[in-house]
């Protein structure tokens, strides 16, 4: 099993691709506390802005809220800061990031100037109706019915393109998401470990 000793991370960058409800932070969560790396969620970051009410946080919150995408200029300055602090120096896990073609060479930009590069892209796989009855249960501010089906919208649109991005070049490994937690984290080690 892959896993991080108590002192030392497993040194892997990742990302978790999955349409809202697919239950990525939670496998992002797990994995990076397996590698010993940091879970970056753009998602959660954006809502703690919002949540202190910092210029950015003011920035992205109607858009937020609308259930659409916050422009990728922002979001690049964003994932830079994150990914240059020194606990993502082994590694990370990305989850929501990036989130369009323009997002994903913003980020191969960023790693090639650190002289590093995605290990791999893992895609949570979910159907859409699960998706929006997950969704619904969960009762997060942005998860009012209408707004999640934009985020659904949006995921198809401006997301679902990349994972032919990245299945062209190789770095794709696709999991089956419609199973319990522990059988997805499971599912996602051992497609790691079987192609890694
Ligand atoms: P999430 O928790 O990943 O579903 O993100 C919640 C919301 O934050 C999204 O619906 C977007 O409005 C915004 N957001 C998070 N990550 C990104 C990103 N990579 N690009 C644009 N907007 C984002």
């Amino acid at each position: 099993m892959i896993a991080a000793t108590d002192s030392r991370a497993i040194e892997m960058r990742l990302v978790l691709l999955g349409a809202p409800g697919s239950g990525k932070g939670t496998q992002a969560a797990i994995l990076a506390e397996r590698l010993g790396v940091p879970a970056v969620s753009t998602g959660a970051m954006l809502r703690e802005a919002v949540a202190n009410g910092s210029a950015l946080g003011r920035r992205v919150e109607a858009v937020m809220s609308a259930g659409e995408l916050v422009d990728d200029e922002t979001m690049a300055e964003v994932v830079r800061e994150r990914l240059s602090r020194s606990d993502a120096g082994p590694g990370f896990v990305l989850d929501g990031y990036p989130r369009t073609r323009g997002q994903a060479d913003t980020l191969s930009g960023i790693l090639s100037d650190q002289g590093c590069e995605l290990d791999a892209v893992i895609h949570i796989e979910v159907p859409e109706q699960e998706l929006v009855a997950r969704a619904l249960a969960r009762k997060r501010a942005d998860d009012q019915e209408p707004v999640i089906r934009q985020r659904l919208a949006v995921y198809r649109n401006r997301t679902q393109p990349l994972i032919d991005y990245y299945q062209r070049r190789s770095e794709l490994r696709e999991v089956d998401g419609y199973q319990t937690i522990e059988e997805v984290a499971a599912a996602i080690q051992s497609a790691l470990e079987v192609k890694a």
